[in-house]
C-alpha cells in the first residue's frame, strides 16, 4: 500500500489527493493543512464581501468529513508539517494549537503549500491589526469582523493586481470608500498600458480612487501616508501586492529552489530530492513561449500540475509543456482577459513582435444592447506565430481569449486565426468573430499592407503638431475629439481630398480603428504614400491625449 502524504489541502493539494484515489483504490492518502479549511474556492473569496456570496463558509467545496466519506482520504486540518526527513522518509507534524509533534511516514510526498501574500516590513506600522491579506476563508472572516467591529468606511487596497481589483470592487459594492495604491504606471501587469487605461476608467467611473506610481510608506489606525507624502483616510488596509512562494519546508527538506525563488521541479514535478514532488503556486514553472523559468499563481496550473504529477506517479507519461498564463477577471461592468505575452513582455525579452487591435461590437449591431469588444493580438514578426492577446468588454471576452490561448498552445499563426471557422448567430457574435477580425488586421500588418502607430504615441504626435484626421462623423466629433484633429469623416473624404496633405505624414483615427483603417487603405490606393493608422479605439485614445 503506497503511503502518499500531501502538504496543503486547497488548489493543488486537494486535486492531487482526489487523483491519487481515482488511480489507486488502496493508497493511504493523508492531507495535512495548517489552516482550518481545505478545498475551498480561493478565487471566490473576494465575492464574500459583496452580496454575490452570502457567507465566507459558502466558498468551502468539501469538508474533511466528505473527503473521508467519499474518498477515504484522511484530511487533518489545523495541522502543520514542520519538517521533512528525506532520509527516513518521514514528515513531522504539529497541530497549530499544541506543541505535541508526531512523525508520519511517506512513500511519496507531495508539496502544494501555495504562496503567501507579500507584506513588506519596510512599511511603518505594517504590523498593525488593521493591515490584512486575503488568502483563505479565515482571512475573509477576520476582515469582515474587523469591518463590523471598527466601523470601517474607508479601505485602502495596496496593489492593482487581479486580487487587489476584485477586493476593491467587492468592498466598494459593500459600501466602502475604496482607494487603490499601485506603484506601477498602470494596474494589471498582464495588460499593456493602452488596455490598462480602460481598466483605470472603469475604476474611476465606479467611484474607486486610483493612485498610481506611488507606494505606502506608513500606516496608522486612521490613515496611510504614501511615499509622495500624500495621505489617504483609511481604517483598513488590504495588502495585495503579490505573493511569494511558500518554500520553507521544501528548503528544510533539502529541495533546491529555482532562479525565481520557487521550488525547482523537473517536467514530472519531481524536486531535487527523491520521492518529494511539488506543484502549484510554490513551484517554478517554464513559460511555454519563452522557455524561461517563471512563476504563475493561478488555479488551473496548480490543478493540472497535480493531475500530471499523480499520473506519472502511477506510470503514465503526461506531456507537460509549461504555462502561458491565461487569466480573466470581472470588474464592475467589464470582463478583462489575457493570455500569453504582452507587448511589454516582448520588448523586455527582445522578441521581434507586431500587434493588431480591433474594437468591433460583440454582436451584430442591429441586435439590442450590443457593446464593443476590445482585442489586442501580439504576434511574432515575421513568422506570425501568435504570442499573446488581451481583451476587454462587457460581454464574455473569455471566449476570444480562450480561442487565442488554444492557438498559442498549438503554436498557431495569424493565418490560423483569420481562417478559424467559429459558430455564429447575431444573438451571440458577428459572422466574422472578433478574433477573426483581429487576425485579419494582423495579417495585413504582417504583409506590410499599411503602417500603424499605437494610441500610446498620440500625445507625442499632438505635441509635435502632426496632421491627425478624425474619420468619425461630425456628430461624434462634436461629442469629443482629440486636440487639433481634423474631422474628415470616412463618408466624406473622397470629396475632400484637397484637405489631406501629401507632403507630410497623415495619421488617422476613428471610434474603433475600422473606419480609419478603411481610409488608410483607400488613400494608399490613391497614391498617398505616408498615411498611418492610429491603432486602437477612441476610448483608448482619449486616455493618452
Ligand atoms: P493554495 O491553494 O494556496 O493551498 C496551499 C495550502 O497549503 C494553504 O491552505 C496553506 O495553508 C497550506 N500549507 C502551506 N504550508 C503548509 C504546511 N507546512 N503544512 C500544512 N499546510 C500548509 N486563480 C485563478 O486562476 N483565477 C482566479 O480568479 C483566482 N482568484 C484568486 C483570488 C484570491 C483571493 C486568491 C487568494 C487566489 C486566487 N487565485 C485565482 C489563485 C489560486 O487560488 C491559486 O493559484 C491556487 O489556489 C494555488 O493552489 P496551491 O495548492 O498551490 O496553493
Amino acid at each position: 500500500v503506497r503511503q502518499v502524504v500531501i502538504v496543503g489541502g486547497v488548489g493543488g493539494g486537494a486535486s492531487a489527493a482526489a487523483r491519487v484515489r481515482r488511480l489507486d483504490e488502496f493508497a493511504h492518502i493523508t492531507v495535512f493543512e495548517k489552516g482550518p479549511d481545505v478545498s475551498f474556492s480561493n478565487c471566490a473569496l473576494p465575492y464574500t464581501f459583496s452580496d454575490v456570496i452570502d457567507q465566507p463558509d459558502d466558498v468551502i467545496l468539501k469538508t474533511p468529513e466528505q473527503f473521508e466519506q467519499q474518498y477515504q482520504i484522511d484530511v487533518q486540518v489545523k495541522t502543520e508539517v514542520i519538517a521533512v526527513d528525506a532520509g527516513s522518509k518521514t514528515v513531522t507534524i504539529k497541530p497549530v494549537d499544541s506543541d505535541v509533534t508526531a512523525t508520519v511516514p511517506y512513500d511519496s510526498l507531495i508539496l502544494s503549500p501555495g504562496a503567501r501574500p507579500i507584506v513588506p516590513t519596510t512599511i511603518e506600522g505594517v504590523e498593525q491589526s488593521n493591515v490584512m491579506t486575503v488568502r483563505n476563508v479565515q482571512d475573509v472572516r477576520l476582515i469582515q469582523t474587523f469591518i463590523t467591529e471598527h466601523q470601517v468606511h474607508d479601505v485602502t487596497v495596496v496593489g492593482g493586481g487581479f486580487i487587489g481589483l476584485e477586493m476593491a470592487e467587492n468592498l466598494q459594492k459593500a459600501g466602502q470608500k475604496v482607494t487603490i495604491v499601485e506603484a506601477a504606471e498602470h494596474v494589471l501587469g498582464t495588460l499593456d498600458d493602452d488596455f490598462a487605461q480602460m481598466v483605470h476608467k472603469e475604476l474611476y467611473d465606479h467611484g474607486v480612487q486610483l493612485i498610481l506610481q506611488d507606494g505606502v510608506a506608513a500606516i496608522s489606525s486612521n490613515q496611510v501616508r504614501l511615499n509622495s507624502g500624500r495621505t489617504v483616510a483609511t481604517q483598513l488596509v488590504i495588502m495585495a501586492i503579490g505573493v511569494t512562494p511558500e518554500t520553507k519546508l521544501a528548503v528544510q527538506a533539502g529541495c533546491q529552489l529555482g532562479v525565481t525563488g520557487g521550488i525547482k521541479v523537473d517536467h514530472r514535478y519531481q524536486t531535487s530530492v527523491a520521492d518529494i514532488y511539488a506543484v502549484g503556486d510554490a513551484i517554478e514553472v517554464t513559460n511555454r513561449l519563452t522557455r524561461q523559468p517563471t512563476r504563475l499563481a493561478l488555479a488551473f496550473p496548480a490543478q493540472m500540475q497535480a493531475r500530471h504529477l499523480v499520473d506519472q506517479l502511477y506510470g503514465q507519461t503526461p506531456d507537460c509543456q509549461g504555462v502561458i498564463g491565461s487569466q480573466v477577471l470581472h470588474l464592475f461592468t467589464l470582463n478583462i482577459a489575457s493570455t500569453g505575452l504582452t507587448a511589454t513582455a516582448c520588448e523586455q525579452q527582445q522578441i521581434d513582435y507586431r500587434f493588431a487591435t480591433v474594437a468591433p461590437q460583440d454582436r451584430v449591431s442591429v441586435m439590442p444592447n450590443t457593446t464593443p469588444v476590445f482585442i489586442k493580438l501580439i504576434f511574432s514578426y515575421p513568422s506570425g506565430e501568435i504570442l499573446g492577446a488581451q481583451a476587454i468588454g462587457q460581454s464574455g471576452v473569455d471566449k476570444q481569449i480562450d480561442i487565442i490561448a488554444s492557438l498559442i498552445t498549438m503554436h498557431g499563426r495569424v493565418s490560423d486565426l483569420t481562417d478559424l471557422e467559429l459558430c455564429y448567430s447575431p444573438w451571440v457574435s458577428t459572422a466574422k468573430n472578433a478574433v477573426n477580425m483581429v487576425g485579419l488586421v494582423a495579417a495585413n500588418i504582417l504583409n506590410d499592407e499599411f503602417k500603424q502607430v499605437s494610441v500610446t504615441q498620440v500625445r507625442q504626435l499632438v505635441l509635435g503638431g502632426a496632421f491627425i484626421i478624425d474619420a468619425r462623423e461630425p456628430q461624434e466629433y462634436a461629442n469629443g475629439h482629440i486636440n487639433g484633429a481634423h474631422n474628415i469623416p470616412l463618408s466624406q473624404f473622397r470629396q475632400r481630398l484637397t484637405e489631406i496633405p501629401t507632403d507630410r505624414p497623415v495619421y488617422i483615427h476613428c471610434q474603433t480603428g475600422q473606419r480609419s483603417y478603411n481610409m488608410v487603405r483607400a488613400l494608399l490606393n490613391r497614391g498617398y504614400a505616408n498615411v498611418i493608422n492610429i491603432a486602437g479605439s477612441y476610448a483608448e485614445l482619449v486616455q493618452y491625449e
